[in-house]
């Protein structure tokens, strides 16, 4: 071997290596690089997993449903009273008795009766509202006041149970109580609507004798709830 030879063996052994300290230091550089890596999506490797979840659209946000805490009845399960008159016979839901005049106690009665006989029926909300009141006596027995969600604010009257609490959110399909006999009277369910005043608030509607000027004919407002049949 020359002298030419042993410095051109030397450069070559010098070449190489340096060059694989270049590519040695590219490849350290490279894995550093995707620590703190943002993958598409959001989601980041799963520690000792295969590496970078796989690029995708975004996920879709789904708003939570709203919910009371309070049971659902069964959809199908329950019926917006009729209204019509009771017939022998016919099941819970009809009316017996009217809004109105009441001869045969010389008073005004200020709701309608629905037929709701023992041991007594789920009362089913069927559009969102707030619960205004649950108490008891007055005449009601024990009582649910709820204001609906467009400013109408009804009673239920003469219950065997209330499962809702006075400011809860109710929404469609919530049971807030159960049809009785309480107040002293025989089983069925007396439903009052107030336009936008509280049906049992005395201090706001100045008692019993101001009644006739916010109770109304429930008639057209039966679509609020039902009754688990
Ligand atoms: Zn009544």
């Amino acid at each position: 071997m020359t002298n030419n030879d042993k410095r051109n063996l030397l450069l070559t052994f010098l070449f190489l290596g340096v060059g694989g300290g270049v590519v040695w230091a590219i490849v350290r550089n490279r894995k550093k690089t995707n620590i703190g890596t943002t993958y598409p999506g959001g989601s980041s490797p799963t520690p000792g997993g295969s590496g970078p979840v796989p690029s995708g659209p975004s996920p879709v946000i789904i708003p939570p449903i709203p919910s009371s805490g309070l049971t659902q009845a069964i959809p199908g399960s329950y019926l917006s009273p009729s209204g019509i008159a009771c017939q022998s016979g016919d099941p819970a839901g009809c009316r017996t008795s009217p809004f109105g005049w009441r001869p045969s106690t010389n008073s005004y009665h200020y709701g309608m009766d629905i037929r709701a006989s023992s041991p007594g029926h789920d009362i089913v909300m069927k559009a969102p509202g707030t619960i205004y009141s649950v108490a008891t006596g007055g005449g009601w027995g024990k009582r649910i006041g709820v204001r609906m969600s467009d400013g109408t604010n009804l009673l239920f009257a003469h219950l065997k149970n209330q499962y809702a609490v006075p400011g809860q959110n109710v929404y469609p399909g919530d049971i807030i109580g159960t049809s009785g006999n309480t107040g002293g009277v025989p089983w069925h369910l007396h439903y009052e609507v107030c336009g936008n005043l509280p049906c049992d608030d005395s201090a706001v509607n100045g008692g019993p004798s101001n009644y006739s000027t916010f109770k109304v004919d429930p008639t057209p407002y039966l679509h609020y709830f039902g009754l688990v049949q």
